[in-house]
């Protein structure tokens, strides 16, 4: 399909190529060719003034030569007159004028590869004596030539061009078209994967539901089991919806960002409060480093929904023990969030995948567990921070070597809002780069392994939609 449409593409520019360099050239070329002959015109009637004039007042007609090109003249009048050299030549001329029937014109003749240009003026016709004239002839093979040799060179040209143009239309075609062809194929593979993912659960709904519905007689409470299951997947469900509208949003653009000066201190400090009793349940401790207020430029809800998806993921891949620690510093003109846990980490091949929709770690054990991650936590959290001006990265040592996400974000996010648009743009192409900062884990941001096997049973409950 995009084969096809770069190649209509290229056609398309060529023949515009063809149609602009041919009105311009053939312009040119008649400009040239009528300013170039109408000096050759020029001469032809100078001679024949002078010719006439000359044959007037002494009855012999001559003319003072101009030099090269030569002008030469035949007068038929009552006999013939002529200064042509050849008289091969001035009887083949004076054959051509004859036979002519006009009042009055310039000629074209070629004799023996020559060209001559002729300018014919017929005279009052005398009884009996044939049609008299002069005539003046000259030379402009040098002329016709050049002027050929440019038709040549124009062709020549204009079919190198085209042949130029097609390859370079057609290679650079190919090129521009390559982002979408990556987002056609990208949009392509979400489809599907939302197709599945959306299946799974309502499958498990369905299959829940027909079992009560197969035990009508017995009371709710021992049908309790298949109403929780239906339950927990449609909550899934209703998440897996929300995350991929959001995402199909920022993709078009459609979701409009509402700048406002915010505190992040007091932003963090909101979330955690959410998330303690989460916390505490799975024995995660939750610390906040926050020394002082940080205000910034943002979208406050967008911001609350990235660190939702940070902590939920931080609490959610910690063991009992673990720690997650968030916190927030302000350098210069830019404010850095970091969310360091030291849970369950994440293996050094998985690293740059972690922020492709739909991608879990081990999607087998996520289904498996009641926080059944839909793998779409991290692109939103990268959207959010790209369409703050923002880029995120993420940094593990490893499994069991804990998990740091860090997000860089501009202290006024709103004057760098448009060219995040086009990172994002370019981010839903597939071609996923992270860690995009610098790494984390450098000696001012540790992150300390704590346990170093990777438990499979993280007990966060379905609080992951962004308002838990
Ligand atoms: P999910 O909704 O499944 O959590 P995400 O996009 O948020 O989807 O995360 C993608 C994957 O990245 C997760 O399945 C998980 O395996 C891995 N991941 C994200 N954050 C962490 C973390 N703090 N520790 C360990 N693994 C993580």
């Amino acid at each position: 399909m995009f084969r096809g449409l770069s190649i209509r593409l290229t056609l398309l520019s060529v023949v515009l190529l063809v149609i602009l360099y041919s009105i311009t050239s053939f312009a040119v070329f008649a400009v040239l060719r009528s300013y170039v002959m109408h000096g050759v015109d020029a001469q032809l009637r100078k001679a024949y003034l002078n010719v006439v004039a000359s044959a007037l007042e002494t009855g012999i007609p001559s003319f003072g030569t101009t030099g090269s090109p030569q002008v030469s003249y035949i007068i038929s009048y009552g006999g013939v007159f002529d200064s042509i050299p050849d008289s091969e030549l001035a009887s083949q001329i004076e054959h051509r004028l004859q036979n002519i029937d006009t009042s009055g014109t310039y000629l074209d003749f070629t004799a023996s590869g020559e060209h001559y240009r002729i300018l014919f003026v017929p005279l009052v016709k005398q009884p009996h004596k044939g049609q008299p004239y002069v005539a003046t002839v000259m030379d402009d093979s040098q002329t016709v030539h050049i002027l050929q040799m440019m038709r040549v060179v124009i062709v020549t040209v204009g079919a190198f061009g085209v042949f130029g143009a097609a390859l370079v239309g057609f290679i650079l075609s190919d090129r521009m078209l390559q982002p979408i062809r990556r987002a056609w194929t990208r949009q392509l593979e979400f489809v599907a994967d939302a197709s599945h993912e959306l299946r799974t659960p309502l499958a498990v709904i369905q299959s829940n539901l027909g079992i009560v519905m197969e035990h009508t007689d017995e009371s709710v409470e021992a049908n309790l089991e298949w109403l929780n299951n239906a339950h927990s997947e449609a909550r899934r469900l209703s998440k897996l919806v929300q995350d991929l509208l959001t995402l199909a949003r920022s993709d078009s653009e459609r979701m409009p960002l509402h700048w406002q000066p915010i505190d992040l201190r007091e932003l963090v400090l909101r979330v955690q409060e959410l998330y303690e009793t989460i916390a505490e349940m799975k024995g995660v401790r939750l610390q906040v480093d926050v020394p002082q207020p940080v205000r910034i430029v943002g979208d406050r809800d967008r911001l609350h929904q990235l660190l939702v998806i940070l902590i939920d993921n931080a609490v959610k891949f910690s063991n009992e023990g673990g720690e997650v620690t968030i916190s927030v510093h302000q350098s210069r003109n830019h404010v850095i969030l970091s969310v360091k846990d030291n849970g369950l980490g994440i293996a050094k091949e998985n690293l740059n995948r972690v922020f492709d929709r739909f991608f879990t770690v081990d999607p087998s054990r996520s289904r498996e567990q009641s926080s059944k991650g839909t793998g779409l936590g991290l692109s939103i959290a990268r959207w959010v921070a790209e369409a703050h001006g923002g880029r995120i990265g993420i940094w593990s040592e490893g499994i069991g070597h804990g998990t740091t996400v860090r997000v860089d974000l501009p202290i006024n996010s709103k004057a760098f809002a448009q060219p995040a648009k086009n990172r994002l743009r370019d981010a839903s192409d597939g071609s996923v780069t992270v860690p995009a900062l610098d790494s984390p884990g450098t000696p001012d941001d540790p992150v300390t392994p704590d346990d170093p096997a990777r438990h499979h049973e993280p007990s966060v409950p379905d609080e992951t939609d962004g308002e838990p």
